[in-house]
């Protein structure tokens, strides 16, 4: 169950891996899925994010790796992006009301240009 939360790839919620691993022929409980990860996210091997709606989801932590997410507020497509004008921009601003610079995350709220497959991955989440 551990290494099956950390071998994730992305951004998951907590039902899509009780749901991946009920579909291995994991006999594991929904409870004990949502305790492992609230315990890696407690080892900080794990981060929790909220993208909007009710859903939190979780991914790795890598080290030196920070990003940011454009979040589509349809279908919930997930891609992140790195910038370091938007990280230096993000510690002025900090600087210039005299705060020091600890850490920041920024979700883009955005909406699919193929409008097609947005409202076909949007009605599968929903399903
Ligand atoms: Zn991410
Ligand atoms: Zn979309």
């Amino acid at each position: 169950m551990l290494e099956a939360a950390l071998v994730q790839k992305g951004h998951f919620a907590a039902d899509e891996l009780y749901l991946e691993l009920k579909n291995n022929k994991s006999n594991v409980s929904r409870a004990t899925v949502y305790n492992t990860l609230d315990l890696l996210e407690k080892c900080n091997l794990l981060l929790r994010r909220n993208f909007g709606g009710k859903t939190q989801r979780y991914e790795k932590i890598t080290p030196n790796k920070n990003h940011d997410h454009l979040v589509c507020s349809r279908c919930g497509r997930i891609v992140e992006f790195n910038s370091s004008g938007l990280n230096k921009l993000i510690r002025k601003i900090a600087e210039e009301n005299n705060f020091e610079f600890r850490d920041y995350s920024i979700n883009i709220f955005v909406k699919c240009n193929d409008e097609k497959e947005c409202k076909a991955q949007a009605e599968k989440r929903n399903s």
